[in-house]
């Protein structure tokens, strides 16, 4: 049992003062307000969100991609493109020890937990490791490193576009026909078996453009009651090939094919009319939004103004993590709202500020996303916290609200003091308890790539 007491933490009723919780297992088993000092202090306890989109080998190309390419406009494709060439240096050793220090970043950033939607699966010649699901197990043994709660995703790429074309030169790690995906799956299920009980297994079929009609349909089947994830309608090129081949928008596309509900997360979605943001928003599938990378790649901006309105889930993704921080997540999506509408704390509402609706937004997302029994400091919840520091130019004096406004808008990850995980004591004093072990291996392994 461990107790821990805050001098102000948000609750799922709203804000509470000198409180004890005490955690038993990988649960919140009491919660009790108005409490003596008492076991571990922190200053602002609040729920810890899932980060609910990674691909963790993309971290190592961080700085890599800023350069001008031979063509006219550098976009999305010739990133992609450049991402291919990075990770066929990438072997297994080599994606652990990213997958590791990504997952530590993380976790020092708040997050309490990943949905790892991973796709390179195969050898850099794009044949099969020995070991179908070996990446997976890489993955896995991450995560049993650092302790962050792991959703695995594995994901589903047949081809190299809508019209079936087979995948390019630098799509073969990914590649899988069902028949096989099913077996690689089995192999992530026996590969998750060691990792504690919040870890969950979902699905991921890569995107409209690379699996076809039926895939879709056998991906949704393959765990009924699992999250199943999907990139949609990131790029104006995406939507226009889907619109060609399919007869429909990206978006329009899937909510008339297939049953999105709540087990759905679909991921960026920068690219909707308004008819497709109220029908995603009705659905009660969570939009995976991910700021920073869709700022970096030019992705374009989600219409959360519209999209919270009509009562639409969302949760925040890394994606790229060519930058990992979560108060930033939430301070580029509500500076993009701004500048598009030139207006100021839209998302907040009559009761919330800005940055409680963005807080509680991600968290309560992002759990449902992940399939994780998690989003809020409640009795029976997997305990997923964070614990900000209350000292500081920046935070000192601050209550309720205006402490979350002043987190995101004027600070940073590094007001993190601790960060729990289902119970596990991640973070102490800002940093991951196995911090130097999983920097040195992180330093080797990109010294190495970055020499060749
Ligand atoms: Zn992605």
């Amino acid at each position: 049992m461990t107790v821990l007491w805050a001098e102000q933490a948000l609750l799922a009723n709203g804000w509470a003062q000198d409180v004890a919780i005490t955690l038993h297992g990988d649960r919140i088993a009491s919660i009790t307000p108005d409490a003596p000092p008492q076991g571990q202090r922190v200053g602002i306890l609040l729920p810890a969100p899932t980060n609910l989109h990674s691909h963790a080998f993309q971290r190592a190309m961080a700085g890599l991609t800023e350069r001008r390419g031979p063509d006219p406009r550098d976009s999305f494709w010739t990133w992609r493109q450049l991402m291919y060439r990075f990770l066929d240096r990438l072997t297994p050793d080599d994606v652990q020890a990213i997958a590791a220090f990504v997952q530590m970043e993380m976790a020092q950033a708040g997050y309490a937990a990943v949905a790892e939607f991973h796709y390179l699966h195969h050898a850099a010649d794009g044949l099969p490791h020995a070991n179908l699901a070996e990446m997976a197990e890489r993955v896995a043994a991450a995560a049993d490193q650092t302790g962050l709660g792991l959703t695995l995703l594995p994901v589903l790429y047949e081809f190299g576009g809508c019209d079936g074309r087979p995948l390019g030169a630098g799509q073969n790690r990914f590649g899988n026909t069902p028949d096989r995906f099913a077996r690689l799956m089995d192999g992530a299920a026996a590969a998750l078996r060691g990792l504690p009980a919040d870890t969950v297994l979902g699905v991921a079929p890569h995107s409209l453009r690379a699996v076809s009609v039926d895939s879709l349909a056998f991906m949704a089947q393959l765990r009924p009651d699992a999250p199943i994830h999907m990139h949609l309608a990131e790029q104006m090129a995406e939507v226009d090939e889907v619109l060609a081949h399919r007869g429909a928008r990206p978006v329009e596309w899937l909510l008339d094919n297939a049953q999105v509900d709540a087990r759905w997360c679909l991921i960026h979605c920068t690219q909707m009319l308004p008819h497709e943001t109220k029908g995603l928003a009705m659905s009660g599938a969570v939009a995976g939004l991910c700021p920073i990378t869709e700022s970096s790649l030019g992705d374009g901006i989600f219409d959360g103004v519209a999209y919270t309105a009509q009562g639409g889930r969302w949760g925040i993704g890394s994606d790229s993590n060519i930058r990992i921080s979560l108060a930033e997540e939430l301070r580029t999506l509500d500076y993009s709202q701004r500048l598009r509408d030139r207006s100021r704390a839209a998302l907040a509402t009559a009761d919330k500020s800005t940055g409680r609706v963005l807080l509680e937004g991600a968290t309560q997302g992002g759990a449902q996303a992940a399939g994780r029994d998690a989003g809020m400091i409640a009795v029976g919840k997997l305990a997923d916290l964070v614990a900000l520091n209350s000292a500081g130019p920046d935070m000192a004096g601050h209550r309720g609200d205006t402490a979350l406004d002043a987190y995101i808008f004027a600070g940073d990850d590094r007001m993190v003091s601790d960060l729990w995980s289902a119970g596990r004591h991640l973070v102490t004093g800002g940093r991951h308890f196995a911090a130097d072990a999983i920097t040195a291996a992180y330093l080797a392994t990109i010294t190495k790539l970055r020499a060749q």
